[in-house]
């Protein structure tokens, strides 16, 4: 498969003109906003709608799914406070968007998509960009217990409630980001693991995913 990858002064400054707008929407932490400037978002596009790439908006990426809201996956990536060589599980890989921005940041990265056509292209893409996560294709809301624990664990479509399975998939201090609700809205969750068996809960603003849909999740 051939993909035309073009990065030019329109795409450069368009990127940067998306950094100030998540500035302006409350986003702080300098080093998620340094990766957003830095991936190609437009490469997730095909070419007659590169001019809505780097708009703040959700676009279909085929199979009924999306790629995310840049607002969306910059909130998710500051509540994870990413640290170099932190072990994160991300479920949802999608086109690998959000992928591409943890690595960025110094993860290393496990990343899991239940819809194959999406799977497919997204670990010819990503490699081709130079980005190099471990890639897996079924069901992530039981997460993938073979590779855990996890220091970090994003879930990138909405979920019914928190998955317990995920949450023994972290280590002590490990922190959770998943949105909870119903299919209409959902709350962003962040749960931090304190001890074995204790978790410290915290429910933010609302927004609107794609379902997660599987074993534990709808
Ligand atoms: N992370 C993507 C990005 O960077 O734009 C966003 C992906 S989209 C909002 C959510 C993805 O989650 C979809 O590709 C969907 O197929 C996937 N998904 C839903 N349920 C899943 C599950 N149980 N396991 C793995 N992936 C799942």
């Amino acid at each position: 498969m051939a993909y035309k990858f073009i990065d030019n002064y329109r795409e450069r400054g368009a990127r940067k003109r998306l950094v100030e707008i998540l500035e302006k929407k409350g986003i702080e932490d300098e080093k998620v906003l340094k990766a957003i400037g830095k991936v190609q978002r437009h490469y997730f596009f095909d070419e007659t709608f590169w001019n809505q790439a780097y708009k703040d908006i959700a676009f279909p990426i085929g199979e009924g799914q999306t790629i995310s809201q840049p607002y969306t996956v910059a909130y998710q990536t500051q509540l994870l406070h990413i640290q170099k060589g932190d072990k994160v599980l991300e479920i949802g890989t999608g086109c690998g968007y959000q992928c591409c921005i943890l690595l960025e940041l110094g993860a290393k990265v496990y990343t899991i998509e239940r819809q194959e056509k999406l799977y497919e292209r997204t670990i010819q893409v990503l490699p081709y960009m130079g980005y190099k996560p471990e890639f897996f294709l079924g069901d992530g809301s039981v997460g993938i217990a073979k590779h855990a624990p996890y220091d970090k664990i994003i879930v990138t479509a909405g979920a019914p409630t928190v998955p317990e399975t995920l949450l023994k998939q972290l280590n002590i201090g490990g922190i959770l980001v998943i949105p909870v609700g119903d299919e209409q809205s959902q709350k962003m969750v962040t749960v931090l693991k304190t001890a074995e068996n204790d978790y410290e809960r915290h429910v933010l603003d609302t927004f609107r995913f794609v379902p997660l849909v599987g074993d534990r999740a709808w």
